[in-house]
């Protein structure tokens, strides 16, 4: 009796996650092929879908069928139950009205964005954010909190953690990147990576891209790689696992890194078990764990020495007249220099994290009314020269140049530091576990790396805590401590620093 009860709930969430996986291919198409003119039809299609999977979600039979599957026999199931009771809970917190609400506040703030960025006319998006914010601290107030709105929000993203959990974390990043990022502004011109804006073809770039995704494991029989504006990763299920990139005929780094970066998101997906299909487990077990798996490829493996010495002679090969003059160790170099820039997205591996906290302390003062939205525009600049020392000369170089406001994202910025300094804490524990992996690396195999990866993290999906799996991986929650010697010990090198006194 209680089987057949565990099976219809099974089955109605398959049904609902086959809906969600419907949305995601409308949504891929559009992103990729779809011709302008299908924007006003594919808006109506998606929101039918996404409709009919949130009714069927929302109903009363679905809550009957959570109540009813209480003994859940094996770990797997109960898992199940528990992430589809929280993630229902969630949803049914949040009245339908709100819902339409917010959908048509995001869609008016995201084209409002769009033009005012364009036009570099913050005034013109200060109605659309201030209603954006309203919105937010609704929305944290029907989710529930203890004693910051901004948790609830946070939650969303990355269960477990909160404001008071961040504020450790992000100044513990703060203390210890400072000096390093002082040492190395004082010795800026020891990186030359001009070389990265010669001219390059781009179908060639994409060639290489491919080759090099391959080669890291991402299996294009389950798989496919696309252009686009902005690049993502979708899954259409664990054998339907999409990445999207873009290219710069003058910026070599941008198809290549970006995406290694996609491919991160990708292997994640691609090796979960495929048991899970079709239930809230075939999902990564948060959103800073699965940036974790981004940065770990793009950063710690795709930045890498050992990766480099692999990639030289392929890169070499496919450009060999732009690269005749420039030494393997300068092409490792370039595409490793720091440089604080306006732009989070164009941020290097060393000051990326003083963007994400800048967006942090802006979004939880706006959501607790400390700070007014008319002061935004001065308030970002001031902190920009503040952390990074460079002040933005445009409000589109500044407080515009993200979407996620616009979108109604509000919580979601720190996932991407958790993501970073989770990116470490899961390699070295790999590294702990196999020694040799940098020089496997030369040797273009990454597989050793994957196969770790894949049992100690990627198979899971959902099914523990991010904390839980976290711990399970490498022996401690969420640390600091390794990211940022790992910070000191790569950036300290390639700077020719000092680094031993801290
Ligand atoms: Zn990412």
């Amino acid at each position: 009796m209680a089987q057949d009860t565990l099976q219809a709930l099974k089955d109605r969430l398959a049904e609902i996650d086959n809906l969600r996986r419907v949305a995601a291919v409308l949504e891929w198409d559009q992103s990729t092929y779809m011709p302008a003119g299908g924007a006003a039809q594919r808006g109506a299609q998606l929101a039918a879908v996404i409709g009919a999977a949130h009714r069927l979600f929302v109903d009363e039979e679905t809550k009957r069928l959570l109540d009813a599957a209480v003994d859940t026999a094996t770990e797997i199931d109960a898992a199940l139950v528990r992430v589809a009771r929280r993630d229902y809970e969630k949803e049914t917190r949040l009245p339908a009205s709100f819902i339409a609400e917010e959908a048509l506040a995001f869609a008016r703030g995201y084209e409002t964005w769009v033009a005012a960025r364009a036009n570099d006319d913050f005034a013109a998006f200060a109605p659309a954010l201030e209603a954006n914010v309203a919105l937010a601290r609704r929305r944290a107030d029907y989710l529930g909190y203890e004693s910051d709105p901004y948790d609830a929000l946070l939650d969303l993203y990355d269960q477990g953690m909160t404001t008071a959990r961040l504020d450790v974390i992000f100044s513990e990043l703060r203390d210890g990147m400072k000096p390093l990022i002082k040492a190395i502004a004082a010795g800026a011109d020891a990186i030359d990576a001009s070389v990265l804006h010669r001219s390059y073809d781009e179908s060639t770039q994409l060639d290489l891209s491919k080759k090099m995704a391959r080669s890291l494991g991402y299996d294009f029989n389950r798989g496919r790689l696309d252009l686009t504006i902005h690049p993502f990763e979708t899954s259409f299920g664990v054998d339907d696992v999409r990445i999207t990139t873009r290219v710069s005929s003058d910026f070599l780094q941008m198809a290549l890194m970006g995406t290694i970066h996609e491919t991160g998101h990708a292997l994640y997906e691609q090796n979960i078990d495929p048991e899970f299909a079709g239930s809230p487990l075939a999902f990564g077990a948060s959103y800073g764990l699965h940036e974790s798996q981004s940065r770990l490829w793009e950063n710690v493996v795709g930045r890498s020495k050992g990766f480099w010495t692999w990639a030289d002679p392929l890169v070499r090969a496919a450009f060999p007249e732009q690269l005749a003059d420039v030494s393997p160790e300068v092409l490792y170099r370039a595409f490793n220099k720091v440089a604080p820039s306006l732009i989070r997205v164009e941020a290097d591996e060393a000051t990326y994290n003083l963007h994400i906290m800048l967006r942090y302390e802006l979004e939880r003062d706006l959501l607790n009314g400390r700070l007014a939205v008319r002061d935004l525009p001065g308030v970002w600049k001031a902190k920009m020269q503040e952390s990074l020392g460079v002040t933005p000369p445009t409000d589109a170089e500044g407080v515009l140049q993200d979407v996620h406001w616009a979108a109604g994202m509000f919580g979601s910025f720190p996932s991407y530091t958790l993501g970073n300094v989770l990116s470490v804490q899961l390699y070295d524990a790999a590294l702990r576990a196999h020694p040799d992996l940098p020089r496997e690396f030369e040797r273009g195999k990454f597989s050793t790396l994957l196969d770790w990866l894949r049992a100690n993290v990627y198979r899971y999906g959902h099914m523990y805590e991010p904390d839980d799996l976290v711990t399970k991986a490498t022996g401690h929650p969420i640390e600091t401590s390794p990211y940022l010697r790992y910070l000191q010990t790569k950036f300290g090198a390639l700077y020719g620093l000092d680094t031993t006194a801290s």
